[in-house]
């Protein structure tokens, strides 16, 4: 069997979004799952549309959520050579032809076969026949080169998503596949690429399957053989209408900077219109040792935020505490905290209660910068018959010759004994003090991962 090779091929003319990166996802993963090749190639021939900035942030997702292309990135721009040189060739066999139709000619032919309630197609004018004489070419007219599509018969694939797919070629009329400068377009493009870069699996939305006759008709009139194409069903936001820019949907890179972890993003987007059995949660490596076109979803998939943040929760505690103190560093490097070695202690404690690490860097950094209790919930807990209490607590921890859990607990227990108080009575003012609020783990796990000095500053406040 040949090697198993995939693409991605975005547009570089706006910030990819989920719904792009997962059609990035599938094809990778297919291609890992089989010891394959996976291209990337950026389709940047739209140039007043195409930007650097868009080419960067899909470097950068794919970077973050480890999708090394391995072979690539290609740009299509760096081959308009290769696509002239192909033009030339099915000129010589005479598969494409000039048409010198104006717009205003087109509009008028459209306008009419509406009018005769016929699906709007060109009529063929141009195209040359045996016998047909064709009209006299306009003077100063930059013809436009178009496919001759095969008239009669039908173009089919099974499509690993959608099944038999057949369209009569009736339906199909003679793409322009060069522009009056010359410029190729975009289906012609696609076929030349996905021929050299020899593509066996073409995995891309469904936005496109109107396009896959017009190709697969291109790959036989260049003498190859189409791919397998599979058509993934549109990801939809929460409103359910098309996952895309201008209804809010954020850049794939806005989910590095809220935290979230690339195995969690993997695992949401590849449960996101494909399934393995009941399984919701997974490692990367089990996703692409199971990943098959057989499981893709039929139907469009719907975006949710929070299902996102409960399968990054899930990652969260799965990490172990030293790697999470490595991976939140930057988070709060931007909250200006110099962290120490108890940071992966914190770690350990917090994960539990954190859904992405902007909020596990959040927590951690109250043991390192002061915080500003809540003021209802202070003047709630810190009260008369609480302070006295605080108070011997700041003392007897002030003096404690060992600075560790058990310790701690210890103290706490002979602060309630000779106090009368009950353990939340304590517990609470205590934690709004040292913490900000009221919601933490145990208190003598939290007061343990502060300074002794620290305690007694923080407490002094009562
Ligand atoms: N450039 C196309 C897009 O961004 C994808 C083309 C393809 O996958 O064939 O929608």
């Amino acid at each position: 069997m040949s090697v198993v090779r995939t693409r991605f091929a975005p547009s570089p003319t706006g910030f990819i979004h989920l719904g792009n990166i997962r059609s990035a996802l599938y094809p990778w993963a297919f291609a890992k799952s089989n010891q394959g090749v996976f291209i990337l190639r950026i389709e940047d021939t739209d140039q007043d549309r195409s930007t650097q900035e868009a080419v960067d942030v899909i470097l950068q997702g794919m970077k973050w959520l480890g999708m090394a292309p391995d072979e690539g990135p290609f740009y299509q721009m760096k081959r308009i050579k290769r696509y002239q040189e192909v033009l030339e060739q099915l000129k010589l066999q005479g598969a494409v032809y000039p048409c010198y139709m104006s717009i205003q000619e087109l509009d008028a032919l459209r306008e009419k076969q509406i009018e005769n309630k016929q699906k709007p197609k060109y009529d063929g004018t141009w195209r040359p026949q045996e016998g047909k004489v064709l009209p006299p070419i306009p003077q100063g007219v930059q013809p436009v080169l178009r496919f001759k599509n095969p008239k009669d018969g039908v173009v089919s694939w099974t499509d690993k998503v959608k099944g038999l797919i057949e369209i009569s070629n009736e339906e199909l009329d003679d793409l322009v596949i060069a522009r009056p400068d010359g410029s190729p377009t975009y289906n012609f493009c696609v076929v030349v690429d996905d021929i050299d870069m020899e593509i066996t699996h073409v995995i891309r939305g469904d936005d496109h399957v109107n396009n896959t006759p017009r190709q697969i008709n291109i790959f036989k009139a260049l003498g190859h053989q189409h791919p397998t194409y599979a058509h993934l069903p549109t990801v939809l936001n929460e409103q359910g209408e098309k996952l895309s820019k201008r209804n809010g949907a954020k850049a794939v890179t806005a989910y590095e900077a809220e935290g979230y972890l690339p195995d969690a993003m993997i695992n949401y987007l590849a449960r996101l219109g494909w399934s393995h059995g009941d399984d919701e949660i997974f490692s990367v490596e089990q996703f692409l040792s199971w990943f098959d076109l057989e499981h893709l979803g039929k139907s469009a998939a719907q975006f949710d935020e929070a299902k996102l943040k409960w399968v990054n929760a899930q990652h969260l505690k799965l990490q172990s505490k030293e790697e999470l103190s490595i991976l939140i560093k930057p988070f709060l490097n931007q909250l200006g905290v110099e962290s120490d070695a108890r940071l992966p202690d914190m770690c350990g404690l917090l994960k539990d209660r954190c859904d992405t690490l902007v909020a596990l860097a959040n927590w951690a950094s109250v043991f390192y910068k002061p915080v500003e209790p809540n003021a209802e919930e202070l003047s709630k807990h810190v009260t008369q018959t609480s302070r006295p209490a605080i108070t011997l607590l700041k003392e007897r921890l002030e003096i404690a010759h060992t600075w560790d859990i058990p310790t701690i607990a210890q103290i706490i227990k002979e602060v309630l004994a000779q106090t009368g108080l009950k353990m939340p009575q304590l517990a609470m003012p205590v934690r709004v003090l040292l913490v900000g609020t009221s919601q933490t783990p145990s208190l003598d796990a939290v007061i343990s991962l502060f300074t002794q000095k620290e305690v007694v500053q923080r407490l002094s406040k009562a």
